[in-house]
């Protein structure tokens, strides 16, 4: 039910795969709308022609799915309210708060050149506009002739002279700006569509955002935007804006690069780039569940020892009035901490049902054999990846085995043992792990053979290498039909490897 004015978007540019940042943003806008029975609107930015990148929108509306972010409304696309923009732009020009300026690039460009020279920054504001070419400083006929000539122009701001400019941060609070200092945007580009900032303003207020949460990045365009609503003389939203994600050393923004080197994605989903494919967190095994929980601690302290969240205890918990203002480190060893915790409170059958989706070596098996191995191998594992590896030898016969160890074992008296341990094996009538245990244990201290000698090779012919489980566990889940073939498998390479 909303039944609440509290109306929050999210208003992704749609210029590549969403970057966990964006995807944080997203989280704390749902939270927040969910917990005041708001409305979440997913809103597309898509005025950037250059920029646009498809299937970046797609990408988006399958990574929010993927976590559980569901909108109320949209998505809508900025491309397709175009006639609502100029409208608006118009309105502002009439009022004499915008203007058109003629400027041609090179131009602009001499004075930035010049103005480095002399070791300063060019403004194009209210100190020089007349100097410049718009339609402040021409004359009406002269303008006119320009527009109906169809002039390359673009429609700037008349941004205040000489006013502070006082805006208010539900994480910041009181920010102030002299607006003297400030350049007159370009609110309509020389392309005929309208920049972010003119669009997002009009499109917050015509939605009826009454909570704009977004990055950190765009506080400083937050001065800009206030003067657009006193421009329209519209109300303003309340303004939240996050804190960075950064690297783990906390200098700078967690990139693509940072990822890299930690060894985990920067991006929910698997993204099939130009530059070729980039993994996501889905695809390197991360629960959706363990990845919110890691982003909503990400900039968000809930002051208390609790840590393990559901989407519905964050819903009731989280409290924009308690993100911090300064950013917030990326810590991967947490990351694994909550996704292993995620994939022990997750049904065994659940991750089963993954593990045969995502693995074909599985598609044949007996989904119940599945859930055991699930069971035998999860408390080990950080993701479903690793619970893969860790596992995959009950289903899959060793093809390679681990050299060091099949040189080591590689001896006449191993194939001996091999075949008097299959012997036994053989001879087991009830094939559980503890019967298996008793018998196997007492041959090998009548025998004499010492218990590295039978169990190593015995491993290496079950997993492939010196790793896994409890091996008479392992036993019982191949059957005795499966373990009597690799053990021979593993006889007949020593045999040809001695040969
Ligand atoms: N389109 C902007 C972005 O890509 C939206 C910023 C905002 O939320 O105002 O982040």
């Amino acid at each position: 039910t909303m039944n609440s004015s509290v109306r929050v978007r999210f208003a992704p540019s749609p210029t590549g795969p969403l970057h966990i940042g964006g995807l944080r943003t997203a989280l704390f806008n749902y939270l927040f709308a969910k917990q005041n029975k708001g409305t979440f609107v997913l809103r597309i930015e898509d005025t950037d022609k250059k920029r646009y990148v498809n299937g970046a929108e797609k990408y988006i509306e399958e990574a929010l799915e993927w976590v559980g972010i569901k909108s109320e409304e949209g998505p809508y696309r900025q491309s397709e309210r175009k006639d609502l923009y100029k409208n608006h732009i118009q309105s502002l020009i009439d009022k004499g708060l915008a203007y058109y300026a003629f400027d041609e690039a090179e131009a602009l460009d001499g004075h930035r050149k010049s103005h480095e020279a002399k070791g300063k920054t060019f403004i194009y504001n209210w100190h020089n506009r007349l100097k410049l070419e718009n339609s402040l400083s021409l004359n009406k006929e002269e303008v006119e002739k320009k527009l109906i000539a169809n002039e390359k122009h673009v429609v700037r701001f008349k941004s205040f002279e000489n006013k502070t400019i006082v805006c208010k941060d539900l994480i910041r609070g009181e920010l102030s700006v002299e607006s003297k200092l400030l350049d007159d945007k370009i609110l309509y580009k020389s392309d005929g569509m309208p920049t972010y900032h003119f669009a997002n303003v009009v499109d917050d207020h015509l939605m009826n955002i009454s909570h704009v949460i977004r990055g950190e990045e765009w506080l400083p365009s937050l001065p800009l935007h206030s003067m657009l609503y006193d421009a329209f003389g519209w109300e303003k939203p309340k303004f939240a804006h996050l804190p960075l994600i950064l690297n783990p050393k906390g200098k700078g923004k967690l990139s693509k690069r940072d990822g890299d080197k930690l060894g985990v994605p920067v991006f929910p989903l698997l993204w099939n780039g130009e530059k070729g494919d980039l993994l996501g967190f889905r695809e390197e095994g991360y629960l959706p569940g363990a990845l919110t929980n890691f982003l909503a601690l990400l900039g968000w302290n809930p002051g208390t020892e609790k840590e393990i969240f559901s989407m519905n205890d964050l819903v009731k918990n989280f409290d924009i009035n308690k993100v911090n203002s300064s950013g917030a480190k990326f810590d991967v060893e947490k990351l694994k901490w909550f996704n292993h915790k995620y994939l022990q409170l997750e049904r065994n059958e659940k991750i089963a049902d993954h593990l045969i989706c995502s693995y074909q070596e599985l598609k044949t098996m007996k989904k119940e054999l599945v859930i055991s191995a699930v069971e035998l191998t999860k408390e080990r594992a950080n993701t479903l990846n690793e619970l893969w590896s860790l596992c995959s030898y009950l289903f899959i016969a060793p093809v390679n085995y681990n050299e060091k160890t099949l040189k080591k074992v590689s001896k006449d008296g191993t194939i001996e043992t091999l075949n008097e341990l299959s012997k036994k094996i053989e001879a087991i009538n009830t094939f559980k792990e503890n019967e298996i245990s008793k018998l196997i244990k007492s041959w090998i201290n009548e025998s004499g053979k010492g218990f590295g000698n039978v169990m190593q090779p015995a491993r290496l012919a079950l997993v492939g290498e010196l790793k896994g489980i409890d091996l008479y566990v392992i036993f019982e889940f191949l059957g005795k039909e499966e373990s009597l073939s690799r053990l021979s498998a593993l006889s007949k390479k020593i045999k040809t490897s001695l040969q």
